[in-house]
Parts: structure tokens; C-alpha cells; sequence
């Protein structure tokens, strides 16, 4: 390979799909957070195909490792069909954070938005069952019966859960100048600014203390 090929596809970063940070304080929300700084030239993208996907999907528990397993066996010998269901989850991703961004700016959602996700919603409740599992009656989703319903249930779940019966005013957006993530304020004072301190809070006071010298040189 020669040096301007090297310069032309630089390397990307291993996706973090399988180790990133859960918290968002819902599942829809973690969901929105598979992408690093938004909006940022160093934006990263997490979720660069089914393999990636499943990644996220056995991290954040949204299936068991057997069901998980099921899934990437079925679809091994099918990329087209894996693609689709890969294609399909960045589509409601980036739905769920288009109506989370509104909520942490207080702006109010379009009616076509939440018509989307409810009508994705119902399409993957067709796919579930009621069962009882610990003392309460819950959707379970199974991927022998639908693999891409089984991914994408919980999470329209969770959204929808969130907007009906959560309070929306603690919807927040990282204060973090390139992060981008969303998460559910439950702090008692309702003031949490940060997707993490030590990552976000943390630069945020580097800057601010480089700021400071700065404004002191050129005094
Ligand atoms: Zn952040």
C-alpha cells in the first residue's frame, strides 16, 4: 500500500459497541448514545454493522447471550438480511434522539415523529408476548420469532415508556461541548449536567482551567 492510499483511509478506531458507558438511565437512551460526539468533526460512530450491533445489543442485556447467539447464527449465512435489521436500528436510533434532543431543549416534538415511533412500536409488539417474571407481567420478545422485533422491542418500549409516563423536563443533553449523548436526570436536585464527570465534567474543567491561564498571560 502506498502512502497516499494510507493518508486516504485512515484507520478508524475499534467501534467501543460492546464496552460503552450505560448511562443514559434508560435503555432508549443508551441506545441514542452508540455515537461519540455528535455534531463534532471526531464525531465516532459505534454501530458500523450487524456485528457491531449485536455488541451493543448482548452489553446492554436487551437479549440473553443464548438469544444473542441465536440471532448471529441465523443471520451468518444472510448479510443482506442482517444489514436490513442493522439499517433499520440506526433508522429508530436516530428517531429516538431526534425526540430526545427536543425534549432536553424543551422544544416540542413533531407529531410525525412520535407517530413513527409508536407505529414501529406496534409493529414489534406483534412479535411479543405477556410473561410473568418476577412477580409482574412483562413483553418479552423472542428471536426465533423475529429477530429484528426482538432488538428493536425493548428499545421502542423504552422510549415510548419514557414519553408517557416518565417527566420529560429531566430529559437532559450532555453539557459536553462534542459528546451529544442524552440521559435521564435522577438526581433529587435535578441538576446533573454531564453524561459522565470523568469524562465530560472532566474536559469541560480542563478547558476551563486553560482559559483561565490563557486570560492571565495576556493580562
Ligand atoms: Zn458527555
Amino acid at each position: 500500500m502506498n502512502a497516499d492510499r494510507r493518508i486516504k483511509a485512515p484507520l478508524l478506531p475499534p467501534s467501543r459497541a460492546g464496552s460503552l458507558d450505560l448511562v443514559g438511565g434508560e435503555l432508549a437512551w443508551d441506545f441514542t448514545n452508540t455515537t461519540s460526539a455528535r455534531g463534532s468533526p471526531a464525531r465516532q460512530e459505534h454501530l458500523r454493522g450487524f456485528d457491531t450491533l449485536m455488541q451493543w445489543v448482548e452489553h446492554a442485556r436487551i437479549m440473553p447471550p443464548a438469544d444473542c447467539a441465536y440471532a448471529r447464527a441465523a443471520l451468518a449465512g444472510h448479510p443482506r438480511r442482517a444489514q436490513r435489521i442493522f439499517e433499520r436500528a440506526v433508522e429508530m436510533r436516530e428517531l429516538i434522539w431526534t425526540i430526545g434532543t427536543a425534549l432536553a431543549e424543551q422544544r416540542p416534538v413533531a407529531a410525525k415523529l412520535i407517530a413513527s415511533l409508536s407505529a414501529a412500536h406496534a409493529a414489534n409488539l406483534g412479535h411479543a408476548e405477556i410473561k410473568m417474571r418476577l412477580g409482574s407481567y412483562i413483553w418479552v420478545w423472542d428471536p426465533r420469532r423475529d429477530i429484528a422485533a426482538a432488538i428493536l422491542g425493548p428499545v421502542t418500549l423504552s422510549a415510548l415508556t419514557l414519553l408517557m409516563e416518565k417527566d420529560l423536563l429531566r430529559t437532559r443533553r450532555c453539557a459536553g461541548q462534542e459528546c451529544g449523548w442524552l440521559f435521564f436526570d435522577t438526581t433529587k436536585n435535578n441538576r446533573r449536567r454531564w453524561c459522565e464527570m470523568r469524562v465530560c465534567g472532566n474536559r469541560a474543567k480542563v478547558r476551563a482551567a486553560r482559559q483561565r491561564q490563557r486570560l492571565a498571560r495576556e493580562s
